[in-house]
């Protein structure tokens, strides 16, 4: 990384950016705006179209239409892959610019970003198109005076609503294999990280994508994406957020059309640590990566951290020395490991996690504030709290920032009754040298995925989906297409 393109990437100033309907840049149809602040230094970078009810629903009948004329959906599908990897392309040639312009919008720390956004965003449409053309139908194994056909079919419109930790990875996961399959979508970005998703979108049209089979709209989530999610013309809905508002949509398909609802909610992801972990150095680091990385933003970082008693003392003094010689800052600065917190909303969210856990008996071991306020940005000391139990409301409740909450267990029933100890199931991770304990933990921990002897970094190749109250539904992998197709079946008669 070149911090000095960087520097100029970030002194480069933004045009308003408008909705994509239609294959045009519009504005709102009441020409509102919502600024763009930067959690960067709290200066405002540009403003989004503020959109109206009346916006989604332009976007969702242009989707329609062009679902409906075939002009995606009908295209040969090595013209599709064609297309898809057009995209790719440029959204790799556009890698520093669009990592850049996402990390102006939201602060995860430039080295992360440029991974995890235009690098996974781009692998995960290339994967798609590949995948495309690899679909088959099926044919039933019925007696010999009869034919049962499977079709895999499109199923029309997705509304996909994005959140804003990794806008672009996220956006990919659903927009990939959506698209892949035929289907025309309809986009809606976060307040609070729309811009790095808006110029991945126009990049799809100029990759080839006609015009109206990718529309994005921008605004609130109580305003846009609720017209989406109680649109009578959506057939699929696809979510990462959180539990509240993946709530309000199944009621939205409830009142409207009963569209297809799939939801990646939170997470409050164990990591359990026992004494006989093949390096316990190592472990304690990557811990501390599993929270704190993109301010502890990152919808399976392991924020429990459960410690075998025997180890606990020592473990946990090297998580809070890792914790704190991970640099915090500038997330621009490409030696900043630890970038800002989203927004001041979140901040405050933080700061208020902390507070209620101190209350509850929680200890402080390292961090527990806000820092480097005279920047004017929302940064956060990476923070471990110890004592915390499963009562606690820091041991139930997802932060989505940089807290760790350590809680003691002895042996392996004690570890698995913690684990479970929650409604959630997204993720978890065990250390242990031990296979066949490794092996029994990844059966009892309810999780959508378990790490062993690592955490985090779970490639394209493998479904990330929860169990519980973390969702359903997977993104990646070839699982994530079953989103998209409606099964057909025809039955004849020979
Ligand atoms: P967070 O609390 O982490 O911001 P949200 O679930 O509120 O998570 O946000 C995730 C996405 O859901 C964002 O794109 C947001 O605009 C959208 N959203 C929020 N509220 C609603 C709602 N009532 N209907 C539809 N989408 C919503």
């Amino acid at each position: 990384m070149d911090q000095s393109k960087i520097e100029a990437l970030r002194a480069a100033p933004l045009e308003p950016f408008g909705h994509l309907i239609d294959g045009k840049s519009v504005a709102a149809s009441d020409g509102a705006v919502m600024e763009v602040v930067s959690p960067i230094d709290g200066q405002v970078l540009t403003t989004v179209a503020k959109g109206t009810a009346e916006d989604m629903n332009r976007a969702i009948a242009s989707a329609r239409a062009a679902f409906e004329d075939g002009r995606w959906s009908g295209m040969p599908p090595a013209a599709r892959k064609a297309v898809m990897h057009r995209w790719a392309d440029l959204i790799e040639q556009h890698a520093l610019e669009l990592a850049v312009l996402g990390v102006r919008d939201n602060g995860t720390e430039i080295g992360m970003a440029l991974k995890a956004e235009p690098g996974s965003a781009a692998a995960t449409i290339r994967y798609y198109a590949e995948a495309l053309d690899k679909v088959y139908g099926e044919i039933a194994p019925t007696s010999g005076d009869v034919l049962g056909l499977v079709h895999k079919e499109p199923v029309g419109v997705v509304g996909a609503i994005i959140p804003w930790n990794f806008p672009m990875m996220i956006g990919a996961w659903k927009l990939g294999p959506a698209l892949a399959m035929g289907n025309s979508v309809v986009l809606k970005p976060a307040e609070t990280a729309s811009l790095s998703l808006m110029r991945m979108c126009a990049l799809a049209l100029e990759a080839g994508l006609p015009s109206g089979v990718l529309n994005a709209v921008t605004g609130e989530g109580a305003v846009v994406g609720e017209a989406l999610g109680l649109s009578m013309d959506v057939d699929v809905l696809v979510f990462t957020g959180s539990g509240g508002t993946g709530r309000r949509l199944l009621r939205y398909a409830a009142q409207s059309n009963l569209k297809r609802v799939y939801l990646e909610l939170g997470g409050k992801s164990p990591n359990i640590v026992f004494a006989d972990a093949p390096n316990l150095d190592e472990a304690a680091k990557v811990a501390a990566g599993g929270i704190f990385r993109n301010a502890g933003q990152v919808c399976v970082a392991g924020s429990r951290l459960l410690v075998e008693r025997a180890i606990h003392d020592e473990f946990v003094a090297a998580v809070a020395r890792a914790a704190e010689a991970m640099r915090v800052g500038d997330p621009l600065d490409v030696s900043t490991q630890i970038g800002a917190v989203n927004s001041e909303t979140q901040m405050a969210q933080n700061l208020r996690f902390v507070e209620t856990a101190t209350a509850e008996g929680g200890e402080i071991v390292t961090g527990g504030g806000r820092i480097l306020q005279e920047t004017g940005g929302t940064y956060m000391a990476p923070t471990v709290v110890s004592g915390v139990t499963p009562e606690a409301t820091l041991f139930q409740n997802e932060v989505f920032g940089p807290v760790l909450a350590v809680t003691a267990f002895e042996g392996d029933d004690d570890a698995i009754r913690l684990a479970n100890a929650t409604d959630f199931g997204l993720a978890g991770g065990v250390w242990t040298s031990n296979l066949s304990r490794a092996h029994r933990m990844i059966r009892a921990v309810r999780t959508g995925v378990m790490h062993v002897n690592t955490y985090g970094g779970a490639d394209g190749t493998v479904p990330l989906g929860g169990v519980g109250q973390s969702g359903n539904g997977a993104d990646k992998s070839l699982h994530a297409i079953e989103k998209y197709i409606d099964l057909k079946t025809a039955w004849i008669k020979l």
